[in-house]
């Protein structure tokens, strides 16, 4: 009973995460806190390897890349520089009855989404009543109810789109009250007037609270990069093209912030800005685009389980983006991006700060302001995407069922468990000396309670790729068994021989020597 994709769901998940010791909601004893959450031991570990598997292979394996760490809170001036002041908004609604809050857009595209439920309903009934010789695409393209559906749907989408466009917030409320769109909670149709909510969260520098020292939680690491541009290109002596890696963390008030760890309000990125002589901005997007979809098909987790989505409405500072989306428990989502940014950042920075932010070229022999292609991607959406994909509920030949986390081996939190297959006869000290040796190589675990099979389940459940069993041979002859955890087969190897088997099979370096 292999359990991923369409079966397994975001609550068998967020319970495990939660029983297991990988995620915990955000100060629990208090109720927890809307979309924020902490990573427990487990998840940590987890966590600090997608992040060295990420880092090395952009730092480690391109000589052309460097790595920062820049502050959370930046100068004020970068916010209005990077369009966030202005337009990092979501326009929202609220329902007067329920005093719920919503995204205006998204209950227009949740209205639309019930007209397609509408169409399919009516393909379902047609396909039922013609049988073999069922032609969908014909019945789709001249059944009149299904076109009035569809046409309805243009309609929506038009109206929609040139409101959100020109930020004609009077006319998004109007759809909604020609739609009869009705709060999904309370079912009434009460609302407020739409306004622009700003997805930054304020705070205030020092103790003066007025605007001036009004400051941001940058909500994306990317600027840290933009302003550091000359710091870094001069002082590790870079020449273009060349890219500026970083990891840490971004915060968004998002309103709609439910699917587990998918969108949270304090989250982790990982961004590298790529610097680029402007023209050659296609041809660096295609190179991105293919490191980055070979980056997440090294780890296996499927490759049916990924797709690019190209973007057709382009934000304001792209001429062109894409999306890698993986197949989440709640379907394909954006999971990372890859933006061609053209001059945009550094230019608007220039303008803001008055410092020049350019490269001199020596074989064009003049300055510019470099293009930059981003790669960005959330940290927490690719745990969410390792977890999901390797959560396995498995049903066993003699009946027996077993819970376990075929996680990449590279990532898993703890690499191997000594276990020794009895408290007695010298078993557990020459466990613990096996035990002393190999946590100088690898996160291990010590595990002498229960009986051998639970203890394998345990380890199972937390994803751990091999169990080295000691037993009486193992005095006898200085070997013992090694457990792969998804085969669950076992093999002999020789105490002196171990650390190398283990090595080749769970080091970073399987992943890297792939890209
Ligand atoms: P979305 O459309 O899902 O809100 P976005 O297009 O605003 O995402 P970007 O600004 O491109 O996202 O950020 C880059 C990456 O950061 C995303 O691909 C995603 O993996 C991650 N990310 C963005 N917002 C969140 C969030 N609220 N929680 C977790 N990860 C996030």
């Amino acid at each position: 009973m292999a359990n991923s994709g369409d079966t397994t769901t975001l609550k068998n998940i967020s319970s495990h995460c939660k029983e297991y010791g990988f995620i915990y909601p955000s100060s629990e004893i208090y109720d927890g806190l809307g979309a924020t959450y902490d990573y427990g031991p487990y998840g940590s570990e987890l966590k600090n390897n997608i992040k060295e598997y990420w880092w090395k292979a952009m730092v480690r394996l391109n000589e052309n890349i460097v790595g920062i760490d820049a502050a959370i809170f930046m100068h004020p001036t970068t916010w209005k520089a990077s369009g966030h002041v202005d337009a990092f908004n979501d326009p929202l609604i609220d329902n007067k009855d329920s005093k719920k809050r919503y995204r205006a857009d998204v209950l227009i595209e949740d209205a639309i989404a019930k007209i397609e439920g509408k169409i399919d309903k009516e393909v379902k009934k047609a396909s039922k009543r013609f049988g073999d010789s069922f032609d969908e695409a014909q019945f789709t393209a001249t059944n009149d109810r299904v076109l009035k559906y569809k046409g309805q749907i243009e309609d929506i989408e038009s109206r929609m789109k040139s409101a959100l466009e020109v930020g004609d917030l009077a006319a998004l409320k109007q759809l909604i009250v020609d739609l009869e769109i009705a709060d999904p909670v309370s079912g009434s149709r009460n609302w407020t007037d739409v306004r622009q909510f700003n997805l930054m969260f304020s705070t205030e520098l020092g103790s003066v609270a007025d605007e001036s020292g009004k400051i941001y939680l940058r909500p994306e690491t990317a600027q840290g990069i933009f302003v550091n541009y000359l710091n870094v290109q001069k002082t590790s002596r870079m020449r273009l093209p060349f890219g500026i890696a970083q990891i840490g963390k971004a915060f968004r008030n998002e309103i709609i912030a439910r699917q587990f760890i998918f969108r949270m309000r304090e989250f982790e990125q990982m961004e590298m800005q790529f610097f680029i002589k402007p023209g050659t901005d296609a041809t660096w997007y295609e190179h991105w685009k293919e490191q980055r979809i070979k980056w997440h098909k090294a780890l296996g987790l499927g490759e049916e389980n990924y797709r690019f989505h190209d973007h057709l409405n382009l934000a304001h500072y792209a001429n062109a983006a894409c999306d890698i989306e993986f197949n989440f428990p709640m379907g394909f989502k954006e999971l990372e991006g890859i933006h061609s940014r053209t001059d945009f950042d550094l230019s608007a920075h220039e303008k803001h700060s008055g410092k020049k932010l350019q490269f001199f070229d020596n074989e064009e022999n003049k300055s510019y302001v470099p293009y930059v292609l981003e790669t960005s991607i959330g940290l927490d959406r690719m745990f969410l995407a390792v977890m999901s994909s390797s959560y396995t509920e498995e049903k066993l030949e003699d009946g027996s069922e077993r819970t376990v986390l075929k996680l990449p081996p590279a990532l898993a939190p703890v690499k191997v468990a000594v276990l020794p297959l009895m408290n007695k006869d010298g078993l557990d000290e020459k466990a613990e000396e096996i035990m002393k040796e190999v946590k100088l190589d690898f996160n291990a675990q010590y595990d002498a309670k229960d009986a051998i099979g639970k203890r394998y389940r345990r380890q199972d459940a937390i994803g751990t790729p091999y169990c080295v069993t000691v037993d009486h041979q193992t005095l006898e002859d200085d070997t013992v068994t090694i457990r792969e955890r998804d085969s669950m087969e076992q093999q002999r190897v020789s105490i002196p021989e171990l650390i190398k088997t283990l090595d080749e099979k769970v080091n970073i370096k399987t992943l890297l020597k792939q890209l």
